[in-house]
């Protein structure tokens, strides 16, 4: 994958959470991950489980982008 901001080629890898990683519109408590709340977002993408996604990362820019469109 291109960063999109400089073009050059992005380092893959992983973001691991140990209850999910997702993205939500508002903060929650770490004590709630549990039960996200409305409009939360897994970015499960076929890195294996939703605890571990692909992830590319741009040490020129500090960017890291999660594509979770691949699989479910
Ligand atoms: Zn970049």
């Amino acid at each position: 994958m291109k960063c999109p901001y400089c073009q050059k080629e992005m380092e893959k890898g992983f973001i691991q959470c140990r209850d999910g990683v997702t993205w939500t519109p508002k903060k929650q408590l770490v004590a709630a991950f549990s039960s996200l709340g409305r409009g939360s977002v897994s970015l499960e993408n076929g890195a294996g489980n939703d605890r571990t996604v692909y992830a590319h990362h741009c040490e020129d820019c500090k960017k890291v982008i999660v594509d979770y469109s691949e699989t479910k």
